[in-house]
């Protein structure tokens, strides 16, 4: 299941705004509606259906059950700790059972258990963001649960094995998924706009996910349906899959730049050796970008440090989305960025380059009642022709930038390739 987690964020100058101490209020107010409508709705939702359940023993001993395997989960991959951004893990397979067998009010205390101890015990994270992920997978366990309880009255015969009651199982597994992905990516979605749908909904990676979830959710649901101490068996692997879950995650982390979700600058140099090496034995073209925020500093000074990322959260993302899946973009370090080109000659690199400069210069940020707009300036060079390595190719398009900025900023430059000192008449290489 997707959970959200968040670098903590510092003050500005030692000075704490209020947006610092909540951080719910530095975010869009789109998104801030948004949040608190689907966290009203969630507390709507536990307070109808906890007034018309009845609380009996044995579906209270099945819930404990089952978040006590969340909780073991939980403290047995505590140590490898929690990548930041969008998390994946595999609690779906405790929190499934609970909507499938147990009635709907369950579904919405299952995620909260759960956030509270993965905040207490793996990371203290920004609190809205928990308190909205139990919310939204809540509401989603909540309908899968009731959808399924319309179709089998007696949830415990999923345990007989039969085809219709499984079958049921896995459409509201399904119907689990698809509105928790639905809840999340509208929330991604709102806080940045120029995302594409594409992005925040999902890739090839967190499908293959989803559809382990599910399977470990309906074969732990059948499971504890025979006998409850077959949680003993199930827990186990689940531990062993969601150990290696996270440590995939956090080597992803350890290349990525937790504010923009580019490459940060050590994973880009590493790529761009690699692209520079391959474009060296192949005699391919390549170029190299190196982009810069003009007056960055004025965003942070007249609006604070944390509309200034969601400015560079916006200009990462519109490079990302101007750019072919195979060009190596990576955040050089505060307000700059890098691009590497494979295959593009001159005119190719100042064509893109261009792009980018007019894309980001019509991109609008909209804080409060006021659009923020910015625009970038961008040095080039090319592969062969400026410099022969990575580091020739950085100085040499961070002269290009230099010259940019000197120049009145909002600009692509190329360097300015110095002719060669003209034959001495006895010169012998004339
Ligand atoms: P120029 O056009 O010459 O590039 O001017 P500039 O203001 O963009 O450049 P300068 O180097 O003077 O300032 C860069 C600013 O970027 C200063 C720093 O506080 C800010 N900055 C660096 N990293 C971050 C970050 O992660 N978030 C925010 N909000 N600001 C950052
Ligand atoms: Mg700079
Ligand atoms: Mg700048």
């Amino acid at each position: 299941m997707a959970v959200t987690s968040h670098v903590p964020i510092k003050s500005r100058d030692g000075v704490s705004t209020l947006a610092d101490r909540w951080p719910l209020l530095g975010q869009r107010r789109p998104l801030v509606v948004y949040l608190c409508a689907i966290v009203a709705l969630d507390v709507a939702a536990i307070i109808v259906f906890a007034t018309s359940t009845v609380f009996e023993w044995r579906d209270l001993l099945m819930f404990g059950a089952l978040m006590g395997c969340g909780a073991v989960c939980i403290e047995a991959t505590r140590r490898l700790g929690m990548p930041a951004g969008v998390s994946r893990d595999l609690l779906s397979a405790w929190w499934l059972p609970v909507a499938l067998l147990l009635p709907p009010v369950y579904a919405l205390f299952a995620p909260i258990v759960l956030q509270v101890l993965l905040q207490v015990r793996v990371r203290a994270t920004v609190l809205y963001r928990r308190v909205f992920s139990s919310a939204a997978i809540g509401l989603a366990g909540c309908t899968a649960s009731v959808v399924f309880h319309q179709f089998v009255s007696d949830p415990w015969i999923l345990s007989q094995g039969g085809g219709l009651p499984i079958m049921m199982a896995v459409a509201s597994a399904v119907l689990f998924s698809l509105l928790n992905i639905a809840l999340i990516a509208i929330a991604a979605h709102t806080a940045n706009p120029d995302s594409t749908w594409r992005e925040v909904l999902w890739d090839r990676e967190s499908l293959l996910l989803d559809i382990v979830e599910l399977c470990l959710g309906v074969t732990v649901s059948v499971g504890c349906g025979l006998n409850l101490a077959l949680l003993l068996l199930a827990l186990p692997p689940v531990v062993l899959l969601q150990r290696s879950l996270l440590h995939a995650q956090l080597q992803a982390a350890a290349r990525t730049d937790a504010k923009t979700g580019l490459l940060n600058a050590a994973a880009w140099q590493r790529e761009a050796d690699t692209e520079i090496v391959r474009a060296r034995r192949t005699g391919d073209t390549l170029a190299l970008l190196i982009i810069d925020i003009d007056h960055f500093k004025r965003v942070n000074d007249a609006h604070g440090h944390l509309v200034g990322d969601q400015v560079l959260v916006g200009v990462a993302s519109t490079l990302r989305s101007q750019l072919r899946d195979y060009d190596v973009v990576g955040r050089f370090g505060g307000e700059e960025f890098v691009v590497l080109l494979p295959g593009a000659d001159i005119d190719e690199a100042r064509r893109v380059a261009e792009r980018l400069r007019v894309r980001i210069g019509h991109m609008a940020v909209p804080v409060d009642a006021t659009l923020i707009r910015v625009t970038i300036s961008i040095g080039v060079a090319l592969m062969s022709v400026h410099g022969d390595d990575l580091i020739d190719l950085l100085a040499a398009a961070d002269l290009a930038l230099y010259r940019a900025k000197e120049l009145g900023r909002n600009r692509v430059c190329i360097p300015v390739v110095q002719p060669p000192p003209p034959a001495l008449p006895n010169d012998p290489a004339a």
